[in-house]
């Protein structure tokens, strides 16, 4: 029977798209035993862009535990995977290139995401022993642990409570969170700074939260940054303090990207601007964008989307989260590689807002 035919019908046009979905995920890991530089050719893709946050063995007790964070072991047995069929490219060569023709053919961008110390301690060892360049974008109100991430705070609350009685757990939702609007449910996935309802918190569950960040020192030094730089790596913005682009005015957006590259830049005296979102540029208006290229606010911004052409590319790149997914890394890679080449030759991999709202 034709697919067609059974258009009109819910129960057949159900299994019609069960049948599509099937035959997409086949092709998709059919596609996915290539070899990956073929695979990535075969995307239209020149160069995979991916990005993590950090490295440890054990969590710390701030961690929200939104995703699952690679050992250094891991880590590295990841980088020696790309290493082996790709070739790393800098920061520097991504801002030099006019089009993705410039970057060698088969290549990778490394980069981390929201600056915590780990990529000193742990990350930069690594790739400096393999001669692995990386970029490091930075909350600029984090750096030299002036402030918490908002996230690192939750983490802290959520052990704490997991310590209570049933009826303190209530009670610590009604006075603390209700009254803003939130439950414990929705802490875990916010992704605006709470302020009020964090600092009642606080004095609920009796977390000092200067004394704990100066305890635990969460995130990068300028020391460490300094010492970054001197190793050859990047340095770019990640915002302020980390809210997701889709809850804020045009005017905070822009205050957003402004500010957090423009305090990077002059405190760590870079040449160059780049900014990664929070989250990604969901949700940022066509017209923003135009308007921070327009007036060379930055050189080059980096997105979440995964492995597909920016409408703005190569201005602003997309890029692969490499933690909290299914399976190995290499099948991570390898499904996600198989679905944007579907995608290239459906010719509907390149991001376009020209059609947004
Ligand atoms: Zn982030």
């Amino acid at each position: 029977m034709s697919l067609t035919k059974v258009v009109g019908n819910g129960h057949m046009q159900s299994r019609s798209i069960v049948l599509k979905t099937a035959i997409r995920h086949l092709v998709e890991r059919s596609l996915g035993r290539l070899p990956l530089r073929m695979l990535l050719r075969a995307s239209g893709l020149r160069t995979l862009q991916v990005f993590y946050h950090k490295s440890h063995h054990a969590d710390p007790v701030y961690f929200r535990q939104g995703y699952a964070v690679k050992s250094p072991e891991q880590f590295e047995a990841e980088i020696d995977y790309l290493l082996q069929r790709l070739v790393p490219v800098t920061l520097e060569q991504l801002l030099a290139a006019k089009s993705d023709q410039d970057l060698p053919e088969g290549s990778f961008f490394l980069s981390f995401d929201d600056g915590y110390r780990e990529l000193a301690e742990i990350i930069s060892p690594i790739l400096q022993r393999k001669g692995v360049p990386a970029t490091f974008f930075i909350c600029s109100s984090l750096i030299d642990n002036k402030n918490w991430l908002f996230e690192d705070q939750i983490g802290l609350v959520l052990s704490r409570v997991r310590g209570l009685s049933q009826a303190d757990i209530a009670a610590c939702e009604s006075q603390c969170l209700q009254p803003h609007g939130l439950t414990f449910s929705s802490l875990r996935r916010i992704r605006v700074p709470p302020a009020k309802a964090l600092l009642e918190l606080g004095e609920f569950l009796r977390i000092d939260w200067d004394t704990e960040l100066a305890q635990h020192r969460p995130y990068l030094t300028s020391e460490q940054i300094h010492g970054l730089l001197r190793n050859g790596f990047s340095i770019g913005a990640h915002g302020i303090d980390h809210t997701v682009f889709e809850s804020l005015s045009l005017d905070e957006q822009l205050r957003q990207i402004d500010e957090s590259c423009r305090a990077v830049a002059e405190q760590f005296d870079l040449r160059y601007r780049a900014f990664a979102f929070p989250y990604g540029e969901f949700g940022v208006n066509r017209e923003l964008l135009l308007r921070v290229r327009r007036e060379k606010l930055i050189d080059c911004l980096f997105g979440t989307r995964g492995l597909v052409i920016d409408e703005f590319e190569p201005w602003l790149r997309q890029r692969l989260w490499c933690e909290g997914h299914a399976g190995t890394f290499e099948s991570h890679l390898r499904s996600q590689l198989g679905a944007a080449v579907l995608r290239h030759w459906r010719g509907r991999n390149v991001v376009n807002r020209r059609h947004q709202g």
